[in-house]
């Protein structure tokens, strides 16, 4: 397949609403969908609202949106009450998608109703601990997803694929998580082909199915793949990509520098 031109993704526009780019990328969805033999509506749209300003945010809530993702505790915290209303409604469901420090665990439990960012054991025990503290178990428990580092990049955060499968059996049986799935950052398209970065998103979808297969207690809801953002998208949808978290072709580029 490395002989064939590169797929092109379409340049993020800089004009036009926030609901224009929006059902723009929603038709990039469902093709990707329907090209991999795919139902679309198994694939859902996260925003990731980094740098983003709570009325941009609102206005992609209004186009419909019920899915979002931050990457930093403080602006998360910041946001948080413009989204308040919905969130309690149940009609959205905020998800931290940056690496996560102990010290801000408070912060996000308060205000983000999942994690996909988990990568160590430490960290989860003492998420768990706090839920528990709090009474939130069973159903209420944190929904979180492990982050695994499908590239090896040192720069990502991530457990190693080879440890992904012990990681989530642990996770799994953790009283106040409920472990729903995968994350990862795939390869850059710019530095990399696109069979390496499908590789990368195969690989996501070969731990989740073999913990999946493994029947250990509590993975059974362990089927999510968050994956795929603005330039990605679609080959994290043809190996099999339940979320697609998705930044610059909501809003445009972003004018703050922002870290992953
Ligand atoms: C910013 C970000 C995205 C979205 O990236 P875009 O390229 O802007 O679509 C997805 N996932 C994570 C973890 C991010 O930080």
């Amino acid at each position: 397949m490395s002989d064939q031109p590169q797929p092109s993704v379409p340049e993020p526009s800089t004009d036009g609403s926030v609901a224009t780019r929006l059902a723009v990328v929603r038709g990039r969805i469902t093709a990707a969908a329907v090209a991999a033999g795919r139902d679309p509506r198994e694939v859902r749209l996260l925003v990731a609202t980094k740098t983003q300003t709570p009325e941009a945010v609102l206005e992609a809530l209004a186009a419909g949106v019920d899915l979002i993702g931050e990457n930093r505790v403080q602006e998360l915290v910041a946001k948080a009450p413009a989204v308040a209303d919905r969130v309690a409604e149940g009609a959205l469901q905020v998800h931290m998608i940056g690496h996560l420090q102990r010290n801000k665990i408070n912060q996000v439990l308060a205000t983000a109703t999942g994690l996909e960012t988990l990568d160590s054991l430490d960290l989860a025990r003492a998420i768990s601990e706090r839920c528990v503290r709090d009474g939130r178990t069973g159903d209420r428990a944190l929904e979180v997803m492990v982050q695994v580092n499908v590239t090896g990049e040192e720069s990502k955060s991530g457990v190693a694929p080879d440890h992904a499968v012990e990681l989530a059996g642990a996770v799994a049986t953790l009283p106040g998580l409920r472990l729903t799935g995968f994350m990862t950052i795939g390869a850059r398209l710019d530095d990399t082909d696109e069979d390496t970065v499908r590789a990368g998103f195969a690989r996501l979808r070969a731990i989740r199915d073999a913990v999946l297969a493994s029947g250990a207690p509590g993975t059974s809801t362990a089927t999510e793949l968050s994956m795929g953002m603005t330039g990605d998208l679609e080959p994290a949808i043809a190996e099999g990509a339940t979320i697609v978290r998705v930044g610059t072709a909501v809003f445009g580029p972003r004018v703050t520098a922002a870290t992953l």
